[in-house]
């Protein structure tokens, strides 16, 4: 598998392979590198960024407080979908999420005010 680190502007290429029992990775020029390639291989995870609905229009950038497995993005996205929240709204605001054993929290990060 070919992946680019995300850990840092650097954005080196990552070779990762099994050998045997064995998580190989090359291309990496640090042991952040290394444990993301090896991350990414066994279970990838992401953060979700995305906006969620303002009450009377508009809308708010929200993201999960922690990354969630790849395979849930498109669940977490979907969530925040059908949620709407009041104009009062503020950076740092958060609502809990669970979702069929995924537990997460959203986090407030723009609102019109601010700028977002
Ligand atoms: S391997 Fe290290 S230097 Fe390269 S992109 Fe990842 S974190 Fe940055």
């Amino acid at each position: 598998m070919n992946t680019i680190c995300i850990m840092c502007p650097m954005g080196c290429g990552l070779k990762i392979e099994k050998v045997g029992e064995e998580i190989r990775v090359s291309g990496n020029t640090c042991k952040r590198g290394e444990a993301y390639g090896k991350a990414e291989f066994t279970h990838p995870v992401r953060t979700v960024t995305t906006l969620i609905k303002l009450e009377g229009g508009g809308v708010a950038s929200c993201k999960t407080d922690a990354p969630v497995p790849k395979e849930r993005v498109s669940d977490v996205v979907a969530y925040i979908g059908t949620l709407t929240i009041g104009r009062d709204a503020k950076i740092g605001d958060r609502l809990h999420a669970s979702l069929d054993g995924l537990e997460t929290d959203i986090v407030i990060t723009g609102t019109p005010t601010s700028g977002c």
